[in-house]
């Protein structure tokens, strides 16, 4: 048996119960349910935040999990990844007030940064040889600089206008990100056998699609 975590609801949620579907697992509708099983395939899903998967995972209380790569290296569980799964792909940028000059990314030395990724900023930062101030909020990171809480931000961007609506501009990529399936490390040799199985489906599938 394999007990694998994706997110309950947002936006990897559709995706990866559809990539589960198209691997022929199929299980009873869930939406309201914490967990469900599959009727066909030795597998139980259960539904979780985005945020709690890499630690289950890491700690073995779910085998398996559907996680964006964000998500899983702002953790510091990098190595948990064995699959890229070609959908949630967005990035992690810097953006600045549209009319503040941006020479260079030195012009952030000392400055303050509204994020929710301050290990995988914190990186990128370091190297690029520049200190800055991390304030870490979980939300509405765009609207930092408007309030006065920082001279920039870092977060998700997709379509750009969200960051059009609160005066910024886009002025770095500091991260890609895509879903990955992730896996525990201490899998049993069965477990082992199941997550060939469910691999090879995956690839199948995405072949299929291009
Ligand atoms: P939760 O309630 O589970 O904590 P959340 O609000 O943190 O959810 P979502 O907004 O649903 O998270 O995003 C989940 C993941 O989808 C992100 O971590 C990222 O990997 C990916 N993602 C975020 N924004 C986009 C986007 N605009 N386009 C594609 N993928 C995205
Ligand atoms: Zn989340």
């Amino acid at each position: 048996m394999l007990r694998l975590a994706i997110q309950k609801s947002g936006r990897l949620s559709e995706d990866s119960l559809a990539l589960i579907r198209e691997c022929g697992i199929n299980f009873l509708s869930t939406s309201y349910k914490l967990k469900t099983e599959a009727t066909n395939f030795p597998l139980e899903i259960l539904f979780l935040r985005d945020d709690d998967i890499p630690g289950y995972v890491k700690d073995g209380v779910a085998d398996l999990g559907i996680v964006g790569q964000n998500v899983l290296v702002e953790a510091g569980y990098p190595n948990l990844e064995v699959e890229t799964l070609g959908f949630s792909k967005c990035r992690l940028s810097l953006a600045v007030p549209r009319a503040d000059a941006y020479p260079s990314i030195e012009v952030l030395q000392g400055k303050n940064i509204a994020t929710s990724y301050p290990n995988i900023l914190g990186r990128y930062l370091a190297e690029h040889g520049v200190q800055a101030n991390l304030h870490t909020i979980s939300g509405s990171v765009e609207i930092a600089p408007s309030i006065g809480l920082a001279e920039a931000i870092c977060d998700i961007v997709s379509s750009g206008s969200t960051l059009l609506g609160n005066g910024l501009r886009e002025v770095e990529t500091v991260f890609r990100s895509e879903a990955v399936l992730i896996a525990q490390p201490n899998l049993t040799a069965e477990q082992t056998d199941l997550l060939e199985q469910l691999l090879f489906r995956m690839q199948a599938v995405r072949r299929a699609k291009r």
